[in-house]
């Protein structure tokens, strides 16, 4: 469920018509609705707890949705945040998420996002490679801190809608193999600098299906009783994120429910607790892209073009991973055409949809992207110079802009241009 629904003013977020933003904020805009963030993240945790999971650390995965407004709504219902950057560590903990609540996660972590972490106490650091290990240790031993690491294990699972986000097959860039792990697991656990608390998996994105992920927690399950066979110290056992929302046309995807009683069939016995690192289930349904019709451009053999203010640079997902976006005009409209969708910018790609049949529409009118709340604005670009999208949250029938767009001043002040130029 979300809170996009149509009132006597057009579409609007909870209590605020999307065009009275749009009016006020300029387009293109995100809008996030803080109701459905909310209800989201809850129904998540409370369907893992009602599953006899006790006391999961839900470490919302911030790459989603990074804005720090974000952030501290997930973070005040007790959210943890799974960080694949310092930058994105830095978010969490301007948001107030505790590093006690915050996982580092990501194959290339740099030394200094590494002490940076470890200075700001993570609940774990997820290891990927055992170069990386032997860097987090340098840095420890550096810092005079033992590092909670757990390891990220690829599981050699296939899934993942598109193959650009499925990340679970051996030949993937992510994780160590099932021996690599239990060798360097018992390695570390006789570190002066680290302490291995556990192990962990993230198989893809979007996954609309439990099968891939009810094979892998198997094998982590099978992990997990082989360390703790050899006397190793697992407390955690994170089983990441990946759990497919219903984009509209798309398949299906579990329910939190279905996903937290796979869950507790296959791990729940294992004396360990468990995290999760979701994001796109908390936040994709959560926030729509507003943007205004520049011009319909007719080509004499037929076809039609919808020339937006949104282009590529603020939604990325359709020209990256064919993604499918529903597309609302913002006042309702009846009839039917078709058109293809696109942004202003100089590529080809610039493209969200073909051939989609839609109200006519006109110069000046409001369209909606839905599920654009996640992997939209936290993949927006300034290509072609467009200042960056801007943001806004909305609450019942106030809204607030949570990161406004820059002025051209401010873009262009970025650039340096040296004395000798
Ligand atoms: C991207 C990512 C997630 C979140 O994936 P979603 O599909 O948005 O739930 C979680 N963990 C890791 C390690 C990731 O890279």
């Amino acid at each position: 469920m979300n809170h996009f629904e149509y009132g006597p003013e057009g579409l609007a977020c909870e209590g605020v018509p999307l065009a009275r933003i749009a009016a006020q904020v300029g387009t293109p805009v995100y809008v996030y609705s803080r109701a459905t963030l909310e209800r989201h993240f809850t129904v998540f945790r409370d369907a893992l707890v009602a599953a006899g999971i006790v006391d999961p650390l839900v470490a919302y995965a911030v790459k989603a949705n990074s804005n720090v407004a974000v952030l501290k709504v997930l973070g005040d219902l007790g959210a943890g945040a799974d960080t694949v950057s310092e930058g994105e560590v830095r978010r969490a903990l301007a948001a107030g998420i505790p590093g006690e609540r915050i996982v580092f996660s990501g194959v290339g972590k740099k030394r200094g996002e590494i002490a940076f972490a470890l200075k700001a106490g993570v609940a774990e650091i997820n290891v990927e490679s055992e170069p990386e290990l032997n860097l987090i240790a340098e840095v420890a031993a550096g810092l005079g801190l033992r590092a909670k690491v757990a390891f990220r294990v690829n599981p050699d699972v296939a899934a993942g809608g598109h193959a650009k986000i499925a990340t679970g097959k051996s030949e993937n860039k992510f994780g160590v193999s099932f021996a690599e792990a239990a060798r360097l697991y018992a390695n570390a656990s006789n570190h002066a600098h680290l302490e291995p608390i556990g192990v962990a998996c993230h198989i893809g994105s979007q996954i609309t299906d439990l099968t891939p992920m009810r094979a892998a927690f198997a094998k982590m399950r099978g992990l997990v009783e082989q360390l703790l066979g050899e006397g190793l110290h697992v407390e955690r056992l994170d089983l990441g994120g990946g759990l497919g929302v219903p984009y509209f046309n798309m398949p299906e995807p579990p329910s939190p429910a279905e996903f937290a009683v796979m869950v507790a069939e296959a791990v729940q016995d294992l004396p360990v607790k468990l995290a999760f690192e979701p994001g796109r289930v908390i936040a994709a349904n959560a926030g729509v892209l507003v943007s205004e019709v520049i011009h319909v451009h007719e080509r004499p053999e037929g076809k039609r073009f919808l020339v937006i203010d949104a282009a590529m640079n603020d939604l990325i997902r359709p020209a990256m991973y064919d993604a499918f976006h529903d597309i609302r005009p913002v006042i309702p409209r009846t009839g039917e055409t078709t058109y293809d969708v696109v942004g202003p910018i100089c590529e080809t790609g610039d493209t969200f949809t073909r051939e989609r049949a839609l109200p006519p529409l006109a110069a000046g009118e409001l369209v909606a992207f839905m599920s654009a709340g996640a992997y939209g604005a936290a993949m927006a670009s300034e290509y072609n110079t467009r200042p960056l999208v801007p943001e806004v949250l909305v609450d019942g029938d106030r809204f607030a802009v949570i990161r406004a767009r820059p002025s051209y001043e401010e873009i262009l002040a970025r650039d340096v241009t040296p004395d000798w130029v």
